[in-house]
């Protein structure tokens, strides 16, 4: 007999059902906190916030598969099937959010999509979005593959009255039918970019992930030149790239998906990520110093500033400076935390 279930497993065993599509079913997953605390040192953050679990884009590459394994499900697909609006309390959330220690990062969308399709439904990166802007002092970071994320530029603005926040769009290539076919339900190359520029236009701070980069599908020179002048043209600051990791429940999706659509590569993956999740030595060496040499010819950095700050000040004297400054190209009024961003937009604007 199967021994029975417990923790998280047991919740998402009893979760129930909100909604079905043709292809996913949404439940609702009992929540106590939204906020993790990770204690990992090689996560440029300290707090991660998702407000699903699960993820419908379904990308073939993607390493939070594993996630859906502590609740039991196992199939290969069962973690863009099966989707889980998290459940939560605002008041327990904005205690959680107070206790976070300042300077200490926390970043939205790190083990699924805060923009997936279950958002326009269950609006709850909204909702905590609201929340967080009701705060100050605090460093966000948001992560998506989905223009959703304009819908929510006024609330980024508001929350960055207060706060300093950064939002990234993943953008692996700028080659719509090769995105199709990685990231089957993300937005569009295009239209993530479209997002970017929306945001950069209206001051908040935002760049683009180029994660995972996929030996041989998408780091070809020609591939990683198309994007970093299509980031640098988006208005985004900044542009990290990272080579891919497979974990074994990863590879189980990744690896049927080659031999359908790169067959000639399925060996050699095979071979690398079956032995070892990670690339290592000399190959993310050498994309390291390309990716700093697309960066170099386009005027990007590599991280958010978020990241890089030291800390928020213990106390921000936001009264120091105006409340709104006049954006130089458009005229329009953003909150003053935009002020330099705004700044080194022209310069790059200038240079480029
Ligand atoms: S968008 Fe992110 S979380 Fe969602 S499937 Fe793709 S890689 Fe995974």
């Amino acid at each position: 007999m199967p021994a029975p279930l417990v923790g998280i497993a047991k919740l998402a065993q009893t979760a129930p059902k909100l909604a079905e599509k043709r292809t996913v079913e949404y439940r609702q997953l009992a929540s106590y906190k939204l906020l993790t605390r990770c204690d990992s040192k090689d996560m440029p953050f300290e707090w991660t916030l998702n407000p699903y679990r699960g993820c419908e884009i379904g990308c073939k590459y993607c390493y939070a598969r594993y996630t859906h394994e502590f609740m039991e499900l196992r199939g290969p697909d069962d973690f863009e099937q099966i989707v889980f609006a998290k459940q939560w309390n605002r008041a327990d959330f904005l205690r959680d959010l107070r206790s976070v220690p300042s300077g200490e990062r926390i970043a939205i969308g790190t083990a699924t999509d805060p923009y997936q399709p279950a958002e326009r439904r269950f609006g709850i990166t909204r909702a905590v979005l609201e929340s967080i802007a009701t705060q100050r002092g605090h460093r966000i970071g948001l992560t998506t593959k989905s223009d959703l994320v304009t819908r929510d530029i006024g609330l980024f603005r508001e929350i960055g009255k207060g706060n300093r926040v950064s939002v990234h769009l993943t953008i692996t290539t700028v080659d719509a039918g090769l995105a199709r076919k990685l990231e089957p339900r993300a937005a569009r190359p295009d239209l993530r970019l479209d997002a970017v520029r929306k945001l950069a236009d209206a001051g908040i701070e935002v760049g683009v992930f180029a994660c995972p980069l996929l030996p041989l599908i998408t780091d070809r020179d020609e591939q990683l030149e198309a994007l970093g002048a299509a980031v640098r043209d988006a208005g985004a600051r900044f542009l990290a790239a990272n080579p891919v990791f497979l974990t074994a429940s990863a590879l189980r999706v990744f690896l049927p998906f080659l031999e359908t659509e790169f067959p000639h590569l399925t060996r050699r993956y095979q071979e690398h990520f079956g032995r070892d999740a990670f690339l290592r030595g000399d190959y993310p060496e050498r994309l390291r110093a390309r990716m700093a040499a697309i960066r170099e010819k386009y005027g990007l950095d590599n991280e958010p500033v978020t990241r890089a700050m030291k800390a928020w000040p213990e106390n921000p004297q936001l009264s120091l400076f105006p409340e709104t400054v006049e954006h130089p190209r458009t005229g329009e009024r953003l909150p003053a935390v935009a002020a330099v961003d705004v700044a080194r937009d022209v310069a790059r604007r200038v240079r480029a």
